[in-house]
């Protein structure tokens, strides 16, 4: 069967590129949107700002594509009342910094407890919702650094289950199966035919 194509809206090729692997059995194949891409992310949730990505790439495309999927997700941390939340990505500027800000927020406190959350939202040409979900995973934040895989706030977060491992100190492949981005998948491949 030749797989069906969607467009997956985010200007980077490596979310691309995890989204084939994560998604490698399901008989679908995500691209990169067309080149004048250009969302406006002003949306109050994970979810209405999946919205606003997945209706900017159907908006710009100029190829004929009929499916637009997209993302939204952040760390929500139950002491910072889901801080940081939607606003994950800007919390500081530097992921290191960003890391090193979450850590001196909670300096001495004993409820660490916190979650990744991942909102997808599937759209039309015509930039209708067609399916949306969430997904989670959840642990807590750690005292300190650890490990060296993946990205943004990994070396401090400890996925529940794992021994008080970072997902950091996890190869991909767990990583790739425990993630709110593949439980947010997971939920799309199970509950929406395409
Ligand atoms: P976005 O959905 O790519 O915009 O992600 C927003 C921000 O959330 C990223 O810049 C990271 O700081 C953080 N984030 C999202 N997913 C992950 C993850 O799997 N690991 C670590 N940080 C993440």
């Amino acid at each position: 069967m030749e797989n069906k194509t969607i467009i997956f809206a985010t200007s980077n090729p490596h979310k691309v590129q995890e989204l084939n692997e994560i998604m490698k059995d399901s008989g679908l194949k995500f691209i990169l949107p067309d080149k004048n891409f250009n969302p406006i992310e002003d949306g109050k949730t994970f979810l209405e700002n999946s919205f606003c990505k997945a209706r900017a790439a159907a908006s710009c495309e100029t190829r004929g594509y009929d499916l637009f999927l997209a993302d939204d997700s952040g760390i929500c941390v139950d002491y910072l009342n889901g801080e940081p939340g939607i606003q994950s990505a800007r919390y500081e500027k530097t992921p290191e910094l960003r890391i090193q800000k979450l850590l001196k927020n909670l300096e001495g406190i004993t409820n660490r407890k916190a979650h990744f959350t991942c909102a997808l939202t599937l759209c039309n040409k015509n930039e209708e919702i067609i399916f949306q979900t969430q997904g989670y995973c959840h642990g807590e934040i750690a005292l300190e650094k650890s490990g060296t895989n993946g990205f943004g706030y990994d070396p401090i977060f400890l996925p529940e289950g794992f021994g008080g491992k970072s997902i950091a100190d996890l190869n991909e492949d767990i990583k790739n199966t425990i993630s709110h981005r593949a439980r947010a998948l997971q939920n799309l491949k199970e509950n929406f035919k395409f």
